[in-house]
């Protein structure tokens, strides 16, 4: 049997969503941009379905960009800022998604912008009166700070940070991959300028997202070649991957409590089983707190000697999560949340089990059987 605990990484495409796909990948070939009626219709279903995505977060149609996924999301949100919007530094923070940091740090190399880290709170929470500091003054700023941390899930709070950002005329983007269909999100009141999505983190297909760009921001093309959305993005759009997430989206939205209390339980289960069978098991981010990504539990074990191979082992057992630290010759590295935060400890192994709408009781007791055998 195995367990698939693994849902930050990615999730199995829901089958409303793959039946929503066929017919548009089997009919639907017409190339959006042509102007014959077999064109037209393609680019009929992909308006639409850029305003059912718009409906469900409240904002306006022509805010959302679609892109290849949260990486190209928020390389955009961050290229254009610099490029387009002038911001000539960028304030994030060391436990971001390397899709951020890693643009950031190609920025200073390639724009000469100033890069600054805001600290953090030992549970991972941004220290925003540090934010208000490096705010207060410095140059047209780009704030990116994530809405919830895909390794421990320590949650943000967008709108505080938000209303400090627009107080000091900075920009605010948020990666908000692993919180979009988890979380309800209104743009209409939100004070943000970027946010990023990525399907195939709530059942949709891999390959597709979106950058939502405020009203109102002027922003040029990252990649050239085509005037597709709004020549923001050349290339011919992904039509059916497009319907997918809006189906996706649809799906995730319309049971969204439901989900929840669902996960919850089940990360409730984990919490208390694993709790039942180590007297020292601690949680990376306090990420067993209900305050965090209800999604997500980063798990940081007591001192064994199998730590290192703690991840291949629950593999062999059929069951499914990932590293929050990278193991090699049988010493723990550590991932570079863990690192920035704080939490990596080389005598513990740390690893993230996150939950999906398709996984159940059984799951969870199948993982606690194979934790307790590979940890025995
Ligand atoms: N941002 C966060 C927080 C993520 O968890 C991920 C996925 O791992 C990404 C960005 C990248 O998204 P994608 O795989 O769609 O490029």
């Amino acid at each position: 049997m195995s367990v698939y605990l693994d849902n930050a990484a990615t999730t199995a495409v829901a089958p409303e969503v793959l039946e929503s796909m066929i017919p548009v990948l089997r009919d639907s070939y017409g190339n959006p941009s042509s102007s014959h009626a077999i064109g037209r219709k393609s680019r009929v279903i992909i308006e639409q379905n850029r305003r059912a995505i718009a409906r469900h977060l409240h904002c306006h149609a022509k805010t959302i960009y679609f892109t290849s996924g949260g990486t190209e999301a928020d390389n955009l949100a961050l290229r254009s800022a610099v490029r387009d919007l002038k911001c000539k530094r960028i304030i994030t923070s060391a436990a971001e998604h390397s899709a951020v940091i890693k643009t950031a740090e190609s920025l200073v190399r390639s724009d000469g912008i100033v890069l600054d880290l805001v600290n953090h709170f030992p549970d991972g929470t941004v220290d925003l009166e540090h934010l208000t500091t490096l705010l207060s003054d410095g140059p047209k700023t780009l704030v990116s700070l994530m809405h919830a941390n895909n390794e421990v899930g320590v949650v943000q709070d967008l709108e505080r940070i938000g209303t400090l950002c627009k107080a000091h005329g900075a920009l605010f983007h948020s990666d908000t991959v692993q919180t979009m269909c988890h979380y309800p999100m209104d743009l209409s009141k939100l004070p943000i300028d970027f946010i990023a999505c990525s399907a195939h983190k709530f059942h949709g297909p891999k390959g597709i997202g979106f950058l939502y760009i405020a009203e109102g921001l002027k922003v040029g093309g990252q990649i050239e070649g085509g005037g597709q959305e709004r020549s923001v993005r050349g290339g011919t759009e992904n039509i059916h991957s497009i319907v997918g997430l809006a189906k996706a989206m649809e799906l995730a939205y319309h049971d969204l409590n439901e989900h929840e209390l669902h996960i919850r339980s089940l990360k409730a289960q984990l919490v208390s089983g694993l709790k039942s069978l180590f007297s020292d098991i601690r949680f990376n981010g306090d990420s067993d707190d209900p305050s965090r990504l209800y999604t997500v539990l980063n798990v940081s074990f007591p001192p064994h000697p199998k730590n290192g191979m703690a991840l291949f082992l629950l593999d062999l057992e059929g069951i499914a999560c990932s590293g929050g630290s990278a193991c090699s010759s049988g010493a723990t590295l550590g991932s570079h949340v863990l690192r920035a935060l704080d939490f990596h400890d080389s005598e513990r192994a740390s690893l993230r089990f996150s939950f999906g709408r398709y996984n159940t009781e059984s799951d969870i007791k199948e993982a606690l059987t194979a934790i307790e055998k590979v940890f025995s």
